[in-house]
């Protein structure tokens, strides 16, 4: 899921200084388990817009905003309320923010919050990040631990020489990634896999910006 936390008010409140009214989209999936763009967040945004003296013309989570398509259909009910809104206020991702900019070329569009990483929820509302979307996975190799996210070296061959009783030497919070790689390694009966050495990694893969087209081809004429 993307981890995003909410702007700071500031930074917010100057972005729309200029307009009056606004439609608010949030999103079911990932700003709502971090509670910066679901039904809660939306109504609390509502209030504070209001008691601002500004006019809130709709809200709505939309199921999955960083889809295009279906937020589009979502969203068809609303299109009075937002052809009535200056600005749209979008309470989900980077991602999610740009859906509304496609779905609505002539408004302005801001976001609510930063968008932070890829990450895993361990428990409500704590996350960790856990996957650099580097374009050429790993995982197979290291025991399903990634190293590039997890190591703050992003070491493919570790552990380096400030490992220290489990924990990095950039910070004694966090656990060595490779440590944690041999110990699962271990777990599993699969220690020879740290024998290996990895080679360079292709950066390329890792380009921006991505796009990638998974309809199955259909296969060519004979
Ligand atoms: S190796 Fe790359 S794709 Fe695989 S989990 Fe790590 S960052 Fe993500
Ligand atoms: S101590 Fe471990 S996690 Fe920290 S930089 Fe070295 S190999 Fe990476």
């Amino acid at each position: 899921m993307i981890i995003t936390q909410k702007r700071k008010v500031d930074e917010l409140k100057d972005n729309i200084k200029d307009y009056k009214s606004f439609f608010l989209i949030g999103c079911s999936e990932c700003a709502t388990l971090c509670a910066t763009g679901g039904e809660t967040e939306l109504t609390a945004m509502k209030e504070s817009l209001e008691a601002d003296g500004k006019k809130v013309t709709g809200t709505f989570v939309a199921k999955t905003g960083c889809q295009v398509l279906g937020t589009k259909v979502e969203l068809k009910p609303m299109k009075d309320n937002i052809a009535e809104a200056e600005c749209i206020l979008v309470m989900s991702c980077g991602a999610g923010t740009q859906s509304a900019v496609d779905l609505y070329p002539d408004k302005p569009v801001y976001p609510t919050n930063d968008s932070l990483f890829l990450g895993n929820m361990t428990r409500l509302q704590m996350f960790d990040e856990r996957c650099s979307l580097c374009g050429e996975c790993i995982l197979d190799k290291t025991g399903g631990i990634c190293p590039v996210t997890a190591c703050p070296k992003g070491l493919l061959n570790g552990p380096c020489g400030g490992t220290n009783e489990g924990k990095c030497e950039v910070s004694s919070e966090v656990d060595c990634a490779w440590v944690r790689i041999y110990n699962r390694l271990s777990k599993i009966n699969r220690l020879e896999d740290m024998e290996q050495i990895a080679k360079p990694k292709n950066w390329a893969a890792h380009r921006k910006p991505m796009s990638l087209n998974a309809r199955e081809k259909k296969p060519a004429k004979e």
